[in-house]
This record gives C-alpha cells, sequence and structure tokens, in this order.
C-alpha cells in the first residue's frame, strides 16, 4: 500500500516525459536493434518494464542529443538498442562490416562488433560498480552509463551516446584507420552533425538519470503489483481451499463470504449461502444462544468454541464449533464440523458407560493393577468375594500380602505371563477365608509397555464344598458297590454249594440202578439245577461287568482246543435236535494266540448254544478265519462267526437284545427259556478285549453273530512251543501212578465233602481220602498223613485257606494244593497262586474237573 503511493508520487515527477502521444513521437531515423530482442536469455526489463516504456524513454534521450541509446539486461542482452546519430550509425555500420557480417544478430554473435563491445565494455562497468561511467568511446564520441537500481540492486544499464565526433587530425587518422573510413568521409560526417552546446548535454544526463530511475520505478511497481496479486491469489486460495468452513458475515446476521468447504459439508452452493441470513440454517434450538453470540461480537468480544447446528441441504444437522473475531461490523469466523467427532464421543461415552457398568456389577471379582502390583480399582463382587471395602483394598500392594502363591500369581503376570490362582485365600483386609480361583494378568500397549494388570476372580468355595461331597459320595458308592460285589461273591458261594451238592449226587445216583421213573425224575432234577447254575453264573458276570470288577487275563492260549471244546460241548444238543454243527474256515489260524481263554469260551459257547437254542432243522456253522497277519510284530486279525439257520431276528429287536434282561420278542422268551444276560455279557466282554459284536439277521431265514479280534500270537516254530508240548506230554502216562495215594479234602460243606469223596473214589477206589472240616485240623491232619494231594476250600472256619497253605508251605514245599472255591472275586486266583497253591478251581467241581486234577498232580 506505501509503495503504491510513493510510486505514484514518484511518477507525477516524471509524468511530463510519459504525456506526449504516441503518434507525436515518430522514430527517427535510426537503427533499432528489435530484432536482436528474441535472443534474449534474460529479459528482466523487457517484460518488467515494458518494451513500449523503454522505447519512449529511448526516443526522448534521442530527442535531445541526437545520438545512440542502448538499455541493456544485467547480462548485456540488449533490452533496447536505437542508433540515430549520423556518426554513430556510420560507425556501427562499419563496424559491423569488419565483423564480416550485416546482421546484427551475426555482428552480435562475432565478437568483433567493435562499436557495441566499446559500449557494452562502458556500460558494464556502469553495472558492476553500481556508479555512473562517463568517458570517451571507442567510436570518437562520449558515452553515459547510469546503472538502473531497484531495491539496492542494478538490473540494468541505460547508456547514450553525447558528444561532438572529434575534429583533429590524430584522432580522426585512428579512427579511419580503425573503422576503415576515408578522414574525408570522417570530416564530412563531423561536419554534418547536428552539434549541442554543453549545457543541454547537461540537461540531457540529468533527464537520462531520471529516466534510469523511471525504469527502475516501473520495475519495482511491476514486481510490488506482482507480489501483491499472488498474496491476493494465495489468500484467495487459502479461503477457498480451506478445509475448515470460513466466513465473512456481519453482526446482522448476514453470510457475506463462504469458502468451498460451506457447499461441501452442508450441500448449498456458494452463491446460495451468499447474501443470505445465516440464521435461517441455524437450528431452532440453537438460535438463542447464537444470537447471543452475535451480540457479543457486535460489542467488540471475539467468540471461542461456540457450537451449535447447522441445517444441511438435505434437511439433517451438522454441529460446528466456532471461532469468530469482530471488525466493526463484520464477524471473521473460522468454524469446525465437529458432527463426526461427537458422535464418536458419544460412542465412546456410551462404550465407557457399558463397560464401567459390566465392571461394576460384573458377577465375578474384577480388579486392576499397577506395575508394582498396587490395587487401583476393584469392582463389587471382588470386595464380596475378599469382604473388607473398596476404600480399605485400593492403594494394597498385592506383592506385600503373605500369600506366597497370589504373589507368585501377581509377579507372573506383570512379567507380561498369565499367572494363575486356585487356593484357599485369608484375607488380610477383612479376615474373611474363602477358595479363590482367578488369573491375572497385564494388558501392554503395540510397542509392549505394560499399561495396566487386570485380574479376575471368583469364589468356588460352594463348588470345593460340592467337590467334596462328591468325592464322599463316591467314595461310599464305590464302598456300596464294593459291599454288592462282596454280598455277590457270597451270595454265588452260599447257593452254588448246595447247587453243586445237588447236581453232583444227582450224577452219582445216575450211576446207581434206577427204574424208569426215577431216572426221569433224577434226570429232571439235574437239569434244573444246571439251569439254575446258570442263570446264576450269568447273574454273577453281569454283576462284575457293572461293577468293573471284570478284568481280562490274557495267556497263551491254544485256540484250537477252546474252538474244538467249544463245538465239542453243544454237539450233542446239536445231535438230539437233528441239526449239524461244524466249523469251516482256513487252519491257518495261529494255534497259540494271547487271550483270556475262560472269556472266549464263554463268548463262543454263548454264540454256539444260542444257535442251537434258536435254530431247529439246518445247521450252526462257527467261523474263524484270519483277516491280515503282522509277521514282524506276531500279530493277527481273527474273524470268528457263528452262522445259523434258525428262526432269525426281526430288525427293529436285534438293538433290543444286546440289551440286559431283554429277551426281544416275548413269543421267542416263552418258546425257549433263558435270562436274556447272555447277549449283553457278550458285547461288554467282546468291547473289553477291543472288538464288537455285530449280527446280521433275517427273519426265518437265519443269523450270523460276527466279532473281529486283534491278537498277539505265538510262533509255533519257536523253541517255547517245543518245551509246551514237552511238558504237557508225559500228562498221558501219568494215570498209573494214582493207585494209592492219599488225599487230604478240607472243606467245611458236608454234602461237598461227601461228593467230592464219592466222586474221587469213582474214578480210583483205591485213592485214601482225608477229611477235614476246618482250617487248623487241616493242618493237624497233613502232618500226621503227608497226604500226596490237597483239596482246599477257601473260606473255612478257624483259619482260611490262604493261611492253611502258607503253614503248609513251610513244612512242604512241593505237595500239589488245588484251590476248589465257590467265591468269584477279582483276583482271587492269583491270590491263591501267589500263597503257593498250584492250580485253582471253581465250585461246582464237574467229574471232567476231578479227572482233570488226578491226571494232572495225583
Ligand atoms: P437268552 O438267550 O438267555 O434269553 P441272550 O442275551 O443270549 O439271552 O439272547 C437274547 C435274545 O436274543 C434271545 O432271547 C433271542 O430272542 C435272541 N437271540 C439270540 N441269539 C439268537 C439266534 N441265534 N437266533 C435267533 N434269536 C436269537
Amino acid at each position: 500500500m506505501e509503495n503504491k503511493n510513493s510510486f505514484n508520487e514518484n511518477l507525477k515527477k516524471y509524468e511530463w516525459m510519459l504525456k506526449a502521444p504516441e503518434e507525436d513521437k515518430q522514430d527517427p531515423e535510426g537503427q533499432y536493434y528489435g530484432d536482436l530482442i528474441p535472443l534474449n536469455t534474460d529479459r528482466t526489463l523487457l517484460d518488467n518494464v515494458g518494451e513500449k516504456t523503454l522505447r519512449k524513454i529511448a526516443l526522448d534521450a534521442i530527442d535531445l542529443l541526437e545520438t545512440s541509446v542502448a538499455i541493456y539486461e544485467k547480462n548485456g542482452d540488449y533490452a533496447m538498442g536505437i542508433f540515430t546519430s549520423g556518426w554513430c550509425r556510420k560507425m556501427d555500420a562499419t563496424s559491423r562490416k569488419i565483423c564480416g557480417s550485416c546482421t546484427n544478430k551475426e555482428a552480435l554473435e562475432s565478437g568483433q562488433w567493435i562499436c557495441h563491445e566499446s559500449c557494452w565494455d562502458c556500460s558494464k562497468r556502469a553495472l558492476e560498480s553500481g556508479e555512473i561511467v562517463d568517458e570517451k568511446c571507442d567510436g570518437g564520441i562520449s558515452l553515459y552509463a547510469i546503472p538502473i537500481i531497484a531495491e539496492d540492486k542494478t538490473i540494468g544499464v541505460l547508456s547514450v551516446g553525447y558528444g561532438n565526433p572529434p575534429e583533429d587530425e590524430k584522432t580522426l587518422e585512428e579512427l579511419s584507420e580503425k573503422y576503415h573510413i576515408s578522414i574525408e568521409e570522417l570530416q564530412k560526417k563531423a561536419f554534418e552533425y547536428n552539434k549541442r552546446p554543453k549545457y543541454i548535454e547537461e540537461i540531457a544526463k540529468k533527464r537520462m538519470r531520471t529516466s534510469a530511475e523511471l525504469i527502475a520505478l516501473i520495475y519495482q511497481n511491476k514486481k510490488d503489483e506482482e507480489a501483491i496479486k499472488e498474496a491476493g491469489e494465495q489468500l484467495e486460495r487459502f479461503f477457498s481451499l480451506n478445509l475448515d468452513l470460513l466466513c465473512i458475515a456481519d453482526t446482522d446476521g448476514n453470510f457475506i463470504k463462504v469458502n468451498k468447504a460451506w457447499e461441501t459439508t452442508l450441500g448449498y452452493p456458494v452463491e446460495e449461502l451468499e447474501n443470505r441470513k445465516f440464521l435461517d440454517f441455524v437450528h431452532p434450538d440453537d438460535m438463542e444462544s447464537t444470537l447471543d453470540a452475535i451480540s457479543q461480537l457486535d460489542e467488540q468480544k471475539n467468540i471461542l468454541k461456540f457450537i451449535n447446528r447447522y441445517r444441511t441441504k438435505e434437511g439433517s444437522y451438522r454441529y460446528f464449533e466456532w471461532y469468530s473475531k469482530p471488525y466493526g461490523k463484520l464477524i471473521y469466523a473460522a468454524a469446525h464440523d465437529i458432527t463426526q467427532k461427537l458422535h464418536d464421543e458419544e460412542i465412546l461415552r456410551e462404550s465407557e458407560e457399558k463397560y464401567r457398568l459390566m465392571f461394576k456389577n460384573s458377577p465375578v471379582g474384577i480388579f486392576y493393577f499397577d506395575k508394582n502390583g498396587v490395587l487401583l480399582d476393584v469392582n463389587n463382587s471382588f470386595v464380596n468375594i475378599i469382604g473388607s471395602s473398596i476404600e480399605a483394598l485400593v492403594g494394597l500392594n498385592m506383592l506385600n500380602l503373605p500369600d506366597k502363591k497370589l504373589v507368585y500369581a501377581v509377579q507372573q503376570s506383570l512379567k507380561g505371563k498369565p499367572g494363575y490362582y486356585n487356593d484357599e485365600y485369608h484375607a488380610v483386609t477383612s479376615g474373611k477365608t474363602v477358595h479363590v480361583r482367578g488369573v491375572f494378568t497385564s494388558i501392554e500397549d503395540n510397542q509392549g509397555n505394560f499399561v495396566v494388570g487386570i485380574g479376575i476372580i471368583e469364589n468356588i468355595s460352594d463348588q470345593k464344598k460340592n467337590e467334596k461331597a462328591l468325592i464322599k459320595a463316591k467314595e461310599e458308592a464305590q464302598a456300596a458297590n464294593r459291599a454288592k460285589s462282596e454280598f455277590l461273591a457270597s451270595m454265588s458261594h452260599e447257593i452254588r454249594t448246595p447247587i453243586n451238592g445237588v447236581i453232583g449226587f444227582s450224577e452219582l445216583l445216575e450211576a446207581t440202578p434206577l427204574n424208569d421213573t426215577q431216572r426221569e425224575y433224577n434226570d429232571i432234577v439235574q437239569h434244573s439245577a444246571k439251569s439254575l447254575l446258570e442263570i446264576i453264573n450269568d447273574i454273577l458276570d453281569f454283576s462284575k461287568i457293572e461293577a468293573g470288577k471284570l478284568e481280562l487275563h490274557l495267556e497263551k492260549t491254544d485256540l484250537y482246543e477252546i474252538i474244538d471244546s467249544a463245538l465239542d460241548l453243544l454237539n450233542y444238543k446239536a445231535v438230539e435236535k437233528g441239526i449239524e454243527l461244524m466249523q469251516s474256515g482256513s487252519r491257518n489260524v495261529p494255534k497259540y494266540v494271547y487271550i483270556d481263554p475262560i472269556r472266549l469260551r464263554q463268548v463262543l459257547l454263548n454264540l454256539l448254544s444260542n444257535a442251537v437254542k434258536f435254530t431247529d432243522e439246518g445247521e450252526v456253522e462257527l467261523i474263524v478265519r484270519k483277516i491280515e497277519e503282522d509277521p514282524q510284530k506276531k500279530l493277527v486279525r481273527l474273524l470268528f462267526a457263528v452262522k445259523d439257520t434258525g428262526i432269525g431276528i426281526k430288525e427293529n429287536t436285534i438293538q433290543k437284545i444286546l440289551e440286559p434282561f431283554n429277551q426281544g420278542d416275548n413269543a421267542v422268551t416263552n418258546q425257549f427259556g433263558g435270562t436274556g444276560l447272555g447277549l449283553a455279557i457278550t458285547k461288554s466282554l467282546l468291547e473289553k478285549m477291543g472288538s464288537q459284536l455285530l449280527i446280521e439277521s433275517t427273519v426265518g431265514e437265519g443269523s450270523t453273530f460276527s466279532f473281529e479280534l486283534a491278537l498277539s500270537y505265538h510262533d509255533p516254530d519257536s523253541k517255547e512251543k517245543r518245551t509246551f508240548n514237552e511238558k504237557i506230554a508225559p500228562k498221558e502216562t501219568q494215570e498209573s501212578s494214582t493207585t494209592n495215594k492219599k488225599i487230604l479234602i478240607v472243606e467245611d460243606n458236608k454234602i461237598n465233602m461227601q461228593y467230592l469223596e464219592t466222586v474221587l473214589k469213582a474214578e480210583n477206589k483205591n485213592l485214601t481220602i482225608i477229611n477235614a472240616y476246618d482250617g487248623e485240623s487241616a493242618i493237624e491232619w497233613f502232618k500226621k498223613e503227608h497226604p500226596n494231594l490237597l483239596l482246599l476250600d477257601i473260606q473255612l472256619p478257624k483259619m482260611n485257606g490262604y493261611e492253611v497253605t502258607s503253614r503248609i508251605r513251610m513244612i512242604d514245599k512241593d505237595v500239589p494244593i488245588i484251590a476248589i472255591t465257590a467265591r468269584a472275586l477279582k483276583g482271587e486266583k492269583e491270590k491263591c497262586l501267589q500263597v503257593g497253591m498250584n492250580d485253582y478251581f471253581s465250585k461246582p467241581i464237574t467229574i471232567p474237573s476231578i479227572k482233570t486234577i488226578l491226571k494232572k498232580y495225583s
């Protein structure tokens, strides 16, 4: 602003120069170097002052002096050049001829344009020194070079030729030689030269200095204008591109100017907003506060952080935060759209509120702690669990608490690992003891720095109490189960013993002379007793399985023998029913496998007896086949299947018959009898062996019951097999040695005693039988008689069978002692062998068993 004023004032000084109308200023005859301008690399004066103005200034000099004028850019480029005086033109023309060129461009580029070189040399010094250079020029006249200085910088030179051409001969001769012009011609030119008096030259010089100043001033003004324009443009850009909402309004409530941000934020074009009342857009609820803000601005007070709502074109409202400054009646204001921010803050506030509520009302105890283990906050549940109060707990350093386990858990969490606690906790603050389970952990920021520790605890005192009660209940249940097993065992003993007697004696009765009716009755007695025994055995087995007491005893077993004996046992029944019982499948199954022989036999007998029972015509087939074998590991997988052509089973009863005490069809039950336990036991036994019972059946056509077993087998080529054969081989020849042997039977039940005695005698009448009815007398009889074999019951009055064995073993290590027991408890056989008995037979002892014992041990 200041610059502009001083420029206008200065310009007044030069007005007279620029006043002359354009058309008056006719170009004088001369050489105008306009063709050099396009070559310029520096156009500072040319572009900022303008060719026209520079030309006017040059012509003004020429008016006064009839001379030549050059205005140089800083680098020597011509901003303007005019040669008018006849003398100068001559010198110039000849000097260009010297450089072998006639065009200005070529002359300039040759560097030998001596007239120009002389002028530039003088001007250059003025330019470099910033001082006027006034001296003789090469062409015989004088040069006045004025530096053009703007803002203390030389930006060009105004050089004007002046003075009269030389007349003395010496100078003329020098010039003639230098410029290749005859002396006469030089004299003629000098004579023609329109000479100026000295005072005109002085006036002209002064005027040229003014002209140089004028050029500088115009240049400066142009620069100032540009700077102002640029500043204005910047301001406009700043205004329009600003992302904030900028506006100029007045205190009467009108928008005067708004920026583009208004359009993007509210959706109204800028034109629609400018010159409108801004109150038209303000939310009705914010009207009062907005009017209040305006009146404060009217009082020239700044308004900061004022918030109101503006309506968008589509009718919703946006929150603006205002920073406004009054300037008289005008308001300069910037607003920031904070709608999203407020929305985010609201969401954050809501979520914090939710979180806070969750923390406060959580049923588990939650607490925060700092990096030193000091409690920062605890929730209500925490207080309820631990006791005490929030005030007493907050500030407590957990690392100083006496509970070592708790301190360790906190330390773990401070190391960034989860810390677990599960123990009885004695609260220091309340004295309460409670079983607490908890986990503590630390929360870290992105850089892995500790932010806060958090812990969750719950009171599991009740749970612990329940656990204890459960354990107790379980122990009681186990005890009850044990008691049940014991009860069953003694029951079986109690029932088996009399049955043993019934069966044994009816067998003996069979061997005596009987009439037909007696024989028939005896058969019925025998058959009924055997059925009863079967039922008892089944119930006992099932109870054992249920109680989890049934254990498998794997031992090397002759599979062929098991198969053959099972078939043998049922063969007579099959023959009786007129059906065929056969075995098929390859005999490439291994002879010796490791299995519980009693249980495998039981399974096969069960399936085979069912098959025979439910088949009236056709056949029953036992298939045993090898499915796969691993000779390296000596493992084999075998398939066992019992196939019959019997009545079959309805599809919907197949699953049912596997359940205990279920016999499927009622009609079947009535016709065939049974307990419905056989298959349930078979299924459980196979499951114990890692197998599964599969049933395929068609009513009227027959059934197939099958299972697979994975077994270790014994290689028949190995040494052991031979040893085994050798061992059992002599048995066959032992029968003759049983004569005159003494056998001590220790049995408290008189019937059993009598039965055993009768059977033994029937086997070999030469045997001497000694009877002992309790443990103590057994020892006495043993010492007295030194029997060759002992048949020993376990449950005996005065001293039990185990103890009797231990005592006898002290006297005699070799005498065979055979346990004969009705008990069927788990581990009993092992126990018998452990105390020194040689074998174990369970009651009822059958005649074949007695035969085996005699064969093997007497
Ligand atoms: P039980 O034979 O003592 O009744 P099981 O558990 O051995 O008990 O058998 C249950 C039922 O399954 C039998 O009552 C019979 O209905 C059916 N069942 C078993 N085996 C066969 C078979 N081979 N053919 C037809 N039905 C059978």
